[in-house]
């Protein structure tokens, strides 16, 4: 069975000491287990050199919560995907909805940047999912499927890019999507791609759910089928519950 891939979104939190505090804690129990899945962390930028030296040689993964569509250049205040690689990422974050609705990134952007990050040598994971608004009306899936389709970049193939389904009202607000919600999205972005791809991406392309993950509902979100791993924000700042959520 593939392994399933945790990635804890810090967001715009921590600081020098939580940082090695936190990833001393997730290594010192990647050390003395053996998990069935792969565990990554997203600190903040100016946190990365720290968390990347850290982590250089172990089994922990390092994902930038953001990278710019360009090379370099006069873009004050952005990280070039080819910085990420360099500092020792694996994956970047693309599109998250904290990136689309505070910086307003629509599905054009987040193309760009996926494609900046493949091109760089990192793995995007490409973050969809619908409002509260839109899953009301009932335009969940119609919402996906134009995220997914103008947000994947032409370089992607099966292997190369992570999706993370993360329904905007479950994102910090402690509501999570029922497990059949989640299945049916899931096995919807599942059909898409298989279609995009032309091939059957079961098992390659991994599919995140994201919102609202926690220790006590982890074990039933993520036996949802389709369901590859979670991305992670309020409970991978405790490495207690980070851990329990990829370990159980
Ligand atoms: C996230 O930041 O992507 C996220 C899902 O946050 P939370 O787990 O806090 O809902």
């Amino acid at each position: 069975m593939a392994r399933k891939l945790i990635a804890g979104n810090w967001k715009m939190n921590g600081s020098l000491s939580f940082a090695s505090e936190l990833v001393g804690g997730l290594l010192s129990r990647l050390e003395q287990n053996s998990t069935a899945a792969d565990f990554a962390v997203c600190p903040p930028a100016a946190l990365l050199g720290q968390v990347t030296g850290l982590a250089k040689g172990t089994a922990l993964a390092v994902v930038g919560q953001d990278c710019h569509a360009n090379i370099s250049g006069a873009h004050t205040g952005d990280t070039s995907a080819e910085l990420l690689k360099d500092l020792g990422c694996q994956y970047v974050l693309t599109g998250h909805s904290e990136r689309r609705t505070d910086h307003g990134e629509g599905n054009a952007d987040v193309q760009a940047k996926s494609s900046a990050a493949i091109k760089a040598g990192l793995i995007p994971i490409i973050c969809i999912g619908e409002t509260e608004g839109q899953r009301v009306s009932g335009d969940t899936l119609k919402v996906v499927e134009q995220q997914v389709r103008e947000s994947l970049p032409v370089e992607a193939t099966s292997t190369n890019v992570v999706l993370a389904y993360e329904p905007v009202w479950a994102i910090g607000t402690g509501k999570t999507a029922t497990p059949d919600d989640v299945a049916e999205v899931h096995n919807f972005i599942r059909g898409l791609l298989d279609r995009h791809f032309d091939e059957a991406t079961d098992g390659k392309l991994k599919i995140l759910y994201g919102g609202s993950v926690k220790p006590s509902n982890a074990a039933e979100l993520l036996g949802v089928s389709n369901v590859d791993g979670a991305l992670v924000g309020g409970a991978s700042l405790k490495v207690e519950d980070f851990w329990a959520i990829g370990v159980r």
